[in-house]
């Protein structure tokens, strides 16, 4: 069977507000989407559209969120794969999923492109520990020839994640590729808050939630770590059968999280 290894331009209804901090990663989106939105304003002086950036930053921290965000501001399909999803694929298959993806992309331009994971078949030759080196390499090649193959007013933005900028092959990141880098780092305290904020909204908490108090006592949680306490607590103050969630709820889910943090052997780092 041939399943699908992409998202067929799905619309979103995500937009900027639901991205909690990322202000200076905002503000370079912001100029991506406008490209979209008025490419000719671009164009009329001879200028080139970028094709592409990379969001570079740690897990959690709302690089996939971001990318939806773009393609809900600009009102635009989003295509989206993830480069993990290639690693266990047989001789030839992964080139022709880029190239199905591309042709569907440019069916439905102006869209919007999401590689996440783009490290696990962008790596340097040699370097790479999971896919035989031969189908990472077709799969990677085909990929710059898609890339190379549209105009910079084709109206396709492509947009890739990683962790690991430094193992990317250098191809990748020549001018007309993915020459813009934004990086998405972990939230500081005013980030957290923004984030529980955002998270807090569909949940019944009791009024006297102090949300500084939480932030400052989650240093080193990534956004997604965020969403998991928030949600947690709505589930142990169900539990206990309570009509709203509560301090200790919060609490006791931070335990939780952290712990699980612990377990995946992911290092909580000491902040501010
Ligand atoms: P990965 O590298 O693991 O794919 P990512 O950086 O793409 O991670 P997302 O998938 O965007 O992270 O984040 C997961 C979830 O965490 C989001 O759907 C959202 O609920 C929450 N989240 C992460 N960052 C933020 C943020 N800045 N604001 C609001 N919510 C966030």
């Amino acid at each position: 069977s041939k399943a699908q290894l992409f998202d067929k331009g799905t619309r979103v209804n995500i937009t900027f507000n639901d991205v909690a901090g990322l202000d200076e990663a905002k503000v370079e989106v912001m100029e991506i989407v406008d490209f979209l939105k008025n490419p000719k304003k671009y164009t009329s002086l001879g200028g080139k559209i970028p094709k592409g950036a990379l969001l570079v930053g740690p897990p959690g921290t709302g690089k996939t969120l971001l990318a939806k965000a773009m393609a809900g501001e600009a009102q635009v399909p989003f295509f989206s794969m993830s480069g993990s999803d290639f690693v266990e694929l047989f001789v030839g298959v992964g080139a022709s999923r880029v190239r199905d993806l591309f042709k569907q992309a440019r069916e439905k331009a102006p869209c919007i492109i999401f590689i996440d994971e783009i490290d696990a078949i962008g790596r340097a030759r040699g370097k790479n520990v999971m896919m035989s080196n031969d189908e990472r390499e077709n799969t990677l090649n085909q990929l710059l020839v898609e890339m190379d193959g549209f105009g910079t007013d084709s109206g396709i933005i492509i947009l890739a994640a990683t962790n690991r900028p430094d193992v990317l092959d250098s191809a990748l990141l020549r001018p007309g590729r993915f020459d813009r880098q934004i990086s998405i780092d972990k939230p500081d305290l005013a980030g957290r808050q923004h984030i529980f904020e955002v998270h807090l909204k569909p949940i019944k908490t009791s009024p006297n939630l102090d949300i500084q108090k939480l932030a400052s006592q989650t240093p080193g949680f990534a956004g997604a770590d965020i969403a998991n306490v928030c949600n947690e607590a709505a589930l142990i103050a169900a539990r206990k059968g309570k009509s709203q969630v509560e301090m200790e709820d919060f609490n006791d889910a931070v335990d939780r999280v952290i712990g699980g943090l612990e377990k995946k052997n992911k290092i909580i780092s000491p902040e501010e």
